[in-house]
């Protein structure tokens, strides 16, 4: 099967569980896992943070993000597909008491004076105050778009001016800067807090890390305990990590030359289904909107081609590339797809 569902489908390859099998270890409940602790400090200095706390997933390094910015009844802003309020099940109001309201971004992209339009700090004693404004770079439902550097920093001094925090939901961060050459310093440097994820194209299995002050990540380490995410041995996962950062960045390159590849083969034959302006990374959203199938319909017969993606709802099929595909598993996608979308479209 060629697997375009996710790019977290990768499994470790010889080399990384090599890495893993040496990695000294220690109970990092006690702060004793010197694998751990070295790549909290690793990845903190790469993004120009002070500290960082390492999570078993992204979802709990964004909610203990928000969770330290934003208080119980306060509001936090965020793109109306962020996976922050679509894919954590409500975790910032179930655990944290954070009530949220949206914007919507064209492809998901930010746009820092229609986010500033909705934002109400300090709203006084009757009306719920806005305290934090997440951002995802890249956006996976928007389509892996890259959010333009210069709205980041906009919004950045205007939320300054105001008061209010900026979380950055960075599980692609990875892919941003390879595709745009921007460093993950120049990213983090306009967030309060930052959420990275390495189980994504950087292909470890397991791993994320929030990125803040020592104040604010020693108070994430609370929580995180108290959420039962305090784990011991994870210096093994650890050294995936460090095996991943050492070697995996650049070939992610790679996988956005392949997602380009695959929406050229798509538009040349159904231009509605996908515009080529917003395939920036790794993933391709296809938008079957017009047409004379659904996307489990085209889901289902790319299976019986031996081909995965992932139909996100009636109308809209996600494929995502990433280091464990070949060239020719997309030479394969390009002679099945584009075939599919034509017939589709075409009646
Ligand atoms: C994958 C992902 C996360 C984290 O997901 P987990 O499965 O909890 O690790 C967070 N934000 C975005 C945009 C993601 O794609």
């Amino acid at each position: 099967m060629i697997d375009l569902r996710s790019d977290t489908v990768t499994k470790p390859n010889d080399a990384m569980r090599a890495a893993i099998a040496a990695a000294p270890v220690g109970d990092d409940v006690y702060a004793d896992d010197p694998t751990v602790n070295a790549l909290e400090e690793r990845v903190s200095a790469l993004f120009g943070k002070e500290a960082g706390v390492f999570t078993p997933t992204g979802s709990l390094s964004n909610q203990l993000g928000i969770r330290t910015l934003v208080k119980p009844g306060e509001e936090l802003l965020t793109e109306t597909f962020a996976h922050i309020v679509r894919a954590e099940l409500g975790a910032g109001a179930a655990f944290s008491g954070i009530t949220t309201r949206t914007w919507e971004g064209d492809h998901g992209l930010l746009v820092a004076d229609d986010v500033m339009s909705i934002a109400r700090p300090d709203s006084g004693p009757y009306l719920v105050s806005t305290t934090a404004i997440a951002v995802e770079n890249t956006h996976n439902f928007g389509g892996g778009t890259v959010q333009p550097i210069d709205e980041i920093r906009k919004l950045r001094k205007l939320t300054h001016d105001v008061g209010i925090a900026t979380h950055l939901d960075g599980a692609r961060i990875w892919n941003a800067h390879v595709a745009t050459g921007i460093s993950f310093n120049d990213y983090a440097d306009n967030f309060d807090t930052v959420s990275v994820c390495f189980s994504k194209g950087l292909g470890a299995p397991i791993g994320s890390m929030l990125l803040s002050t020592k104040d604010r990540v020693a108070e994430a380490r609370i929580w995180r305990k108290r959420y039962g995410a305090g784990m011991r041995q994870v210096g093994i996962l650890a050294a995936a990590i460090n095996y991943a950062l050492d070697n995996n960045i650049p070939s992610l390159a790679d996988d956005h030359r392949r997602a380009r590849e695959i929406a050229a083969a798509c538009a040349s034959v159904a231009p509605l289904a996908v515009d080529l302006k917003y395939v920036h990374t790794n993933i391709v959203v296809l938008e079957l909107q017009g047409s004379s199938k659904t996307a489990p319909q085209i889901n289902s017969e790319l299976k019986d081609a031996g081909i995965l993606a992932s139909a996100l709802g009636p109308h809209t099929l996600r494929l995502v590339t990433h280091r464990d595909l070949t060239d020719d598993d997309i030479s394969k996608t390009n002679s099945v797809l584009p075939a599919l979308l034509q017939s589709a479209f075409k009646s």
